[in-house]
């Protein structure tokens, strides 16, 4: 080992006996050369290509018989359930809005993968209402992008206004998120929007009733295109969206907790 990487380790290992070093995911103590401790590295619920571009799952998983929303595609790195599930939690509820980063950095890497030959020109997301924004210590969906943005060297320009808060989604049907979510949404400024081809970021898609709401109203508005990626897609259980998966647009409860 050179001597100055001698120093750089040193120093690392200083850095983590003030600061220790934990697991984005679960949040365990690790060892300084790593970010993700073994548990959570061997069992994280990658996405693997090839991705079906309607419901972002792997395509042996896809259940979703190539529904069409509004979003001209979608793509995650990972299934919200296991280490997963544990780590958005972690990112939304106990407020580790650091988190931001290492998950936008996979958001990223999905992106490269699945929309490989696809440019964007803004990164936007899934807002909140005033009072949303007023209770909550921030607005995950805002913060992914604006990571995700940084990563692409893309600009991240908040494009649109909810303009009331709608009913929890995570116990309604597929029917009933897409009519909760009707007509919430809003342009801010439509010639910010006009031929522009749009990468909308969330922290979950569950039924991806949210996300198309807003692909639908970026589109009036004149976006050329709208694609979503998200960090954790909620796979299909029997008939119905695993529990209490619901991404920050489609989680529109204003309870911190929700
Ligand atoms: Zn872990
Ligand atoms: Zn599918």
């Amino acid at each position: 080992m050179k001597p100055e990487s001698k120093i750089s380790v040193l120093f690392d290992r200083l850095l983590c006996a003030f600061f220790p070093r934990r697991c984005v995911y679960c949040g365990r103590l690790i060892v300084p050369e790593r970010t993700v401790c073994e548990d959570c590295a061997a069992n994280l619920p990658r996405i693997t290509a090839p991705v079906c571009s309607f419901c972002g799952c792997t395509k042996a998983d896809c259940t979703c018989k190539q529904k069409k929303l509004k979003f001209d595609a979608v793509c995650a790195p990972f299934y919200y359930e296991k280490a997963i599930e544990r780590a958005v939690h972690r990112f939304k509820f106990e407020d580790k809005d650091f988190l931001a980063r290492p998950f936008a950095q996979e958001i990223a890497l999905a992106i490269h993968r699945d929309f490989a030959q696809q440019p964007f020109d803004v990164v936007t997301f899934i807002p909140f209402t005033k009072r949303q924004a007023r209770s909550r210590a921030f607005n995950p969906s805002e913060l992914l992008a604006r990571e995700t943005a940084r990563a692409l060297s893309l600009p991240c320009v908040p494009l649109l206004e909810k303009l009331f808060e709608t009913e929890t989604q995570h116990h309604l049907s597929q029917t009933a998120r897409t009519g909760n979510v009707f007509g919430v949404y809003e342009v801010k400024d439509a010639a910010a929007v006009q031929d522009k081809r749009v990468l909308l970021i969330d922290d979950i898609k569950t039924t991806g009733a949210t996300l198309s709401e807003c692909a639908k109203v970026l589109k009036i508005a004149g976006a050329s295109s709208v694609h979503a990626a998200v960090f954790a897609v909620a796979k299909k259980k029997k008939g119905k969206t695993a529990h209490g998966s619901s991404g920050s647009g489609e989680n529109t409860g204003s309870g911190k907790g929700l």
